[in-house]
């Protein structure tokens, strides 16, 4: 029964953990909106402050600011 049991269960586990990977992943890439109208968008991160691709915007400085206007990270929204 043991056995039986793992077999019918590893794969659920598996799904389940590529599931939350793919929801963390989705989380990552959210995009956000300054009120100037720049869009962070974390596939491409930020050049022009060292910003690396792949960069959730949760993961930026806390003194990265807009490049187009230096405002504050609080004051981005989230795209949907
Ligand atoms: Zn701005």
């Amino acid at each position: 029964m043991g056995i039986i049991n793992k077999q019918l269960i590893a794969p659920l586990q598996i799904c389940s953990r590529a599931a939350k990977l793919l929801v963390s992943w989705e989380e990552i890439m959210k995009k956000y909106e300054c009120p100037c109208g720049y869009v962070y968008d974390p596939a491409e991160g930020d050049h022009t402050q060292g910003i690396a691709p792949g960069t959730a915007f949760e993961d930026l400085p806390a003194d990265w600011t807009c490049p187009q206007c230096q405002a504050e990270k609080d004051i981005f929204t989230e795209v949907d």
